[in-house]
């Protein structure tokens, strides 16, 4: 039997084309300057271990992921690039993170402290970034507007913990993927008040030697903010702006037809009866539903395609399966392949049936799916 249908619905994940983009987005920054590859949520729903191997192998300086056990899993796998966990940590586990060698992000000066007590019980220190908020309004230590004072002190206050190794500052863009002029003023306003910040926190003796803020959106539409790395998400694998730098898609999620029935018309079809046939129709069902991640809010609003062209999705998308409709499709039989996206229709145009972004949509395709990886 073949493998792909034991699989039952699968995701291809192209790692030429992560190496295709990664080469892209290299030309399109400044030599010299570092690469991060951001490998959060199992590096977009690609497999974080495999992608974060490529980008090892390829050149990265960096990786980021959002959480310790993110990490933890890259080095368990063999992962020896420096990681940049993004998102919070709790002090008990300082003694892990020192460990595994992680760089923690530091948001505020109350977290500094805590480290650096932590650290300096297990006589070790921790190498850490320090995150600035320049207008996102998530994480970081404020300094916008009255904030700056303030926010300079508590950062030069954080660096000056004795168990912290500062080798990084960073800041992170709300609008850079945004288009019109008050996206780029905002955005503009963003990195001066970023720049500002470092300069001022300099003024005190500090120095970075990883300063960083260019997501994807920057990395394409605002290439001054390059500094000493770039963080490109999305853009690693295919999408956001990557139209513009020739970027290729790196998942295709696959499935095949399972059943074939033909049913009478004005008959309701799945949950709801939201759809009833408006004619004898040759119903296909798919081993694909919203356990799998594709998302239930694209039921009856959407098509998968076929070799011979798009099959209407109808009715509700079920738990672990759904309908297509093969009335004008009678060359796709049992077993025929059915592509949900990937190359005859973009992730990004079927998010944007479900009102969501490729992100969303790349993310949710569940674990239950295996990834297939081609090289
Ligand atoms: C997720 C994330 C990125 C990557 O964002 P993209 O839009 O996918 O490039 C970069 N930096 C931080 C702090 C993030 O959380």
């Amino acid at each position: 039997m073949d493998l792909h249908l034991r699989k039952r619905t699968w995701a291809e994940i192209s790692l030429e084309n992560i190496a295709h983009n990664y080469r892209a987005i290299r030309a399109a920054i400044p030599t010299g300057c570092k690469f991060l590859g951001v490998v959060k949520a199992d590096a977009y729903g690609h497999g974080a271990v495999a992608v974060s191997r490529k980008l090892e192998e390829l050149g990265a300086d960096y990786l980021a992921v959002s959480c310790l056990d993110e990490a933890a899993e890259l080095r368990e796998a063999g992962i020896g690039l420096p990681i940049l966990i993004l998102g919070h940590t709790p002090r008990e586990y300082v003694s892990e993170l020192i460990d595994l060698k992680l760089t923690q992000t530091v948001t505020c000066e109350a977290k500094a402290i805590e480290y650096s007590q932590e650290a300096a019980r297990i006589g070790r220190p921790l190498r850490i970034h320090i995150k600035v908020d320049t207008g996102m309004a998530r994480l970081g230590f404020l300094t916008a507007e009255g904030h700056f004072e303030q926010g300079v002190g508590n950062i030069v206050s954080a660096c000056r913990q004795p168990w912290l190794e500062p080798e990084g500052i960073y800041t992170h863009f709300a609008l850079s993927d945004e288009p019109g002029d008050e996206a780029r003023e905002f955005t503009q306003k963003q990195f001066r008040l970023f720049l500002d910040v470092i300069s001022r926190v300099e003024k005190a003796g500090i120095t970075f030697k990883i300063r960083h803020c260019a997501n994807s959106g920057a990395v394409v539409n605002y290439k001054e903010t390059a500094l000493d790395m770039v963080r490109p998400g999305i853009l690693l694998y295919g999408f956001g702006d990557g139209g513009k730098l020739g970027l290729r898609p790196c998942m295709r999620l696959m499935t095949h037809v399972s059943t074939i029935k033909y049913i009478d018309d004005g008959l309701p079809v799945s949950y709801g009866g939201i759809y009833v046939t408006p004619r004898r129709t040759r119903m296909g069902v798919i081993p694909i539903g919203y356990a799998d991640g594709l998302l239930r809010s694209l039921s009856n609003n959407c098509s998968f395609m076929t070799a011979d062209g798009p099959a209407p999705q109808r009715g509700r998308i079920c738990m672990d399966m759904c309908m297509i409709d093969l009335t004008d499709l009678p060359g796709i039989n049992l077993e025929s392949l059915i592509e949900i996206f990937g190359e005859k229709q973009s992730a990004e145009s079927l998010a944007a049936r479900a009102g969501t972004i490729s992100y969303e949509l790349l993310c949710s395709v569940s674990k239950r799916v295996p990834r297939v990886y081609t090289d």
